[in-house]
């Protein structure tokens, strides 16, 4: 199984060499060569959630050098529960927040980190991950790297931009994870990190790389869960689900994606946007627009130009057949808010601002297929927001409470990227 760019002009590459590289060299990302077709009666001898990822990841890992630790990576990263959560016959929200840092981004951080861990101790290489974040991507990636052998991350995020509940979980670490206040904005950042990987002394001596949501180390995991939904639907309903995704990078939703093209049982996949809605834009008017990013409650959704996107164009390659298979709905915050308050006096759930966008977006596909909102983060991380709309407070769930609880370290720094490489 070989993965190719989906701009062409790189060679074909495995699953491990893809990881270790992120981005292709002709600067595209990597897809599937060939998707390959997974059959269902073998998933359904699965026991256990590893299991099953194991199941569906082995065929996009067959021939590669990590073949063999396949089973041992699975049982290692997916650790924690994944449950379907029924408001009625029809209507499921999918808790992807049960990991250490309470949001989706657990999943691929963590299947990225066992999968790297292994890759440079073949090696025996050194690796440094920088890391510019505005909000749960840092921590994620923080937890899932803390205490590796050979490998230590930089987190950058900016000073009092960022809530006191996520600024925590970013600097809580310590050992391998060094975290820094840059005195600036997430765009000074980022440029520090791009100005870090354009020294290519400090890329040699520190073997800077990145974790960023195109690797593809970080879909593939997301693929597996798309399969769980699916498949427990079927049992309980007998009928394929609307599955419905709240998306910024759309790197959840393109795992999906994959998931349906090798076989999942899904109806249909729905994109759940905030007010950034380039993708919708497409769908209406066929014209790719990048845009600036603007603010919302759902803060981790705030993208203006979704990086996953190309490999949804790639997969969908012209403009009919992305609309065939791609919906999407944009929500306002004042939508948001109405339905925190709507899910909470209905079904007494409560969901986090970016679950609020795909219950408001279910309402809306009127479909006689059972559905699966993708719940993307715990609703206790967004307290402020959430707490006011149900009028109670929000139980912490016990491993956010032991993070929140940790001593906070970190540096306060001007935006210059040399400032990361002083000891
Ligand atoms: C990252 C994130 C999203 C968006 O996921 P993409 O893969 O970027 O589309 C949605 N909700 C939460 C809570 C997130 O952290």
């Amino acid at each position: 199984m070989l993965f190719m760019s989906t701009r062409g002009k790189s060679p074909a590459v495995t699953a491990s060499e893809a990881i270790l590289q992120g981005l292709a060299p002709d600067g595209g990302l990597y897809v599937p060569q060939l998707f390959p077709y997974i059959p269902l009666q073998r998933l359904k001898m699965a026991t256990s959630y590893p299991e099953l990822a194991y199941e569906v990841l082995a065929p996009f890992f067959a021939g590669d050098e990590l073949e063999s630790e396949l089973a041992e990576i699975c049982m290692e990263a997916f650790d924690f529960p994944v449950p379907l959560h029924w408001h009625n016959d029809q209507m499921a929200v999918l808790e992807l927040f049960w990991g250490p840092t309470a949001a989706f981004k657990d999943f691929g951080a963590r299947f990225l980190a066992a999968c790297m861990q292994r890759l440079l101790a073949k090696r025996d290489r050194k690796l440094t991950i920088l890391v510019a974040t505005s909000g749960d991507t840092g921590g994620a990636v923080a937890a899932a790297f803390h205490k590796r052998p050979g490998i230590s991350v930089k987190v950058l995020f900016p000073e009092g931009k960022v809530s006191a509940r996520q600024q925590q979980q970013l600097t809580c670490w310590s050992d391998n994870v060094e975290a820094y206040a840059v005195r600036g904005v997430f765009d000074d950042c980022q440029r520090m990190v791009k100005d870090s990987f354009m020294d290519p002394e400090l890329v040699r001596e520190y073997g800077l790389s990145s974790a960023n949501s195109i690797n593809l180390g970080r879909l593939l995991p997301q693929i597996v869960y798309a399969f769980h939904a699916s498949l427990e639907v079927v049992v309980k309903t007998g009928m394929e689900p609307d599955l419905i995704i709240p998306s910024g990078n759309v790197g959840n939703s393109c795992g999906s994606f994959w998931a349906k093209v090798v076989g999942a049982p899904i109806h249909s996949i729905v994109l759940a946007l905030n007010a950034n809605r380039p993708i919708l834009d497409y769908i209406e008017t066929g014209k790719y627009q990048k845009r600036p990013s603007v603010a919302t409650l759902a803060n981790a959704m705030d993208v203006g130009d979704p990086s996953n996107m190309e490999r949804l164009t790639h997969l969908f390659s012209d403009h009919a057949s992305f609309t065939d298979e791609v919906s999407a709905h944009s929500v306002s915050d004042e939508m948001i808010r109405t339905e925190i308050k709507n899910i909470w006096e209905t079904y007494q759930y409560t969901v986090c601002p970016h679950t609020a966008t795909g219950e408001y977006v279910r309402k809306l596909t009127q479909s006689i297929h059972p559905s699966v909102v993708y719940a993307t983060a715990h609703p206790a991380k967004f307290n402020t927001i959430v707490e006011p709309e149900i009028g109670s407070e929000v139980p912490i769930p016990v491993q956010l409470s032991e993070l929140l609880e940790k001593p906070s370290r970190y540096k306060t720094i001007d935006p210059d990227h040399h400032l990361l490489f002083t000891h």
